[in-house]
């Protein structure tokens, strides 16, 4: 098996790696940076995510197991302790893969993918446009930017801006506003919108000053650029499940304190 260790670089993480990696060595496993077919990111989700970009364009040939050695890791279903009954786990090769839709966004040639959001926002200048769905007309909003979510990033960016939590096995897209501006000269619907994993959502309008964030990349948006489209890709994050960490402990560990 190819693999590669993607790890933070602080004191633990480094330990942790060469722990990891003397046991896959002994495993017969093959270190592979290039072309892995297993990745293990140690870290916290920021990690695992800069791991999925790295990987953006292979994804179909790679899984991830996430390893957490910080205080954070809503996605890792290891802590930095737990490398031997990783490494158990490893041997009995008694496993799920878990496949998690990306969002994607073409604007002109070029598209854009997000594992926990997209989103286009312009901080200093109002942000304008009209928001079609499937080609309909739906509302012109005004604002910071807007936010599109997959359920994966539900617990992201998404519920920072008061968006709601959804279970991961659902397949949706939430549309969230960043800041709108409703008053009563202009109102739109200020509140986050659920959309069905078909849905197109298109935005029209001028993005000057506009930044197209993905995850943690983001890039400005050319003047020139009147419209974008943004929908759930066919393309796909896999994860490897070796133990089964259900959703709302996930949801207890990370945000919930008695
Ligand atoms: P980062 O790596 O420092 O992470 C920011 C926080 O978001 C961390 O606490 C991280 O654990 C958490 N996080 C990331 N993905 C998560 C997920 N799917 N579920 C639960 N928590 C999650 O930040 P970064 O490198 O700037 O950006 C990575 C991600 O962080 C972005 O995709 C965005 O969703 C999130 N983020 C959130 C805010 C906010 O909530 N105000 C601001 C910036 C970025």
């Amino acid at each position: 098996m190819r693999y590669f260790i993607f790890s933070k670089n602080d004191k633990r993480s480094s330990e942790a790696k060469k722990i990891l990696n003397d046991n896959l060595l002994k495993l017969e496993f093959e270190e592979d940076e290039n072309n892995p077919e297993l990745v293990f990111t140690i870290g916290g989700d920021g990690t695992l995510l800069r791991a999925i970009h790295k990987y953006i364009y292979k994804l179909e040939q790679v899984s991830f197991i996430g390893i957490h050695s910080g205080k954070l890791g809503f996605y890792c279903d290891y802590t930095i302790d737990e490398i031997d009954a990783l490494v158990d786990d490893l041997k009995r090769q008694d496993y799920k893969i878990e496949k998690i839709h990306l969002l994607q966004a073409q604007v002109e040639n070029e598209i854009y993918y997000g594992l926990n959001e997209i989103r286009i926002e312009s901080p200093f200048t109002t942000f304008r446009c009209l928001i079609k769905i499937d080609n309909q007309n739906f509302e012109h909003f005004r604002g910071n930017g807007l936010n599109f979510a997959t359920t994966f990033g539900s617990t992201a960016y998404n519920r920072s801006l008061g968006g709601p939590v959804i279970e991961n096995n659902l397949e949706c897209i939430v549309m969230q506003e960043v800041a709108g501006i409703n008053h009563n000269i202009y109102h739109s619907l200020n509140s986050p919108l659920v959309l069905e994993k078909s849905h197109q959502i298109t935005l029209e309008g001028s993005f000057k000053r506009a930044v197209i964030g993905f995850d943690h990349r983001y890039h400005e948006l050319n003047d020139d650029v009147n419209s974008l489209t943004i929908l759930l890709s066919e393309r796909c994050v896999q994860f490897i499940r070796m133990r089964q960490v259900a959703y709302f402990e996930r949801l207890k560990r990370s945000f919930i304190t008695d």
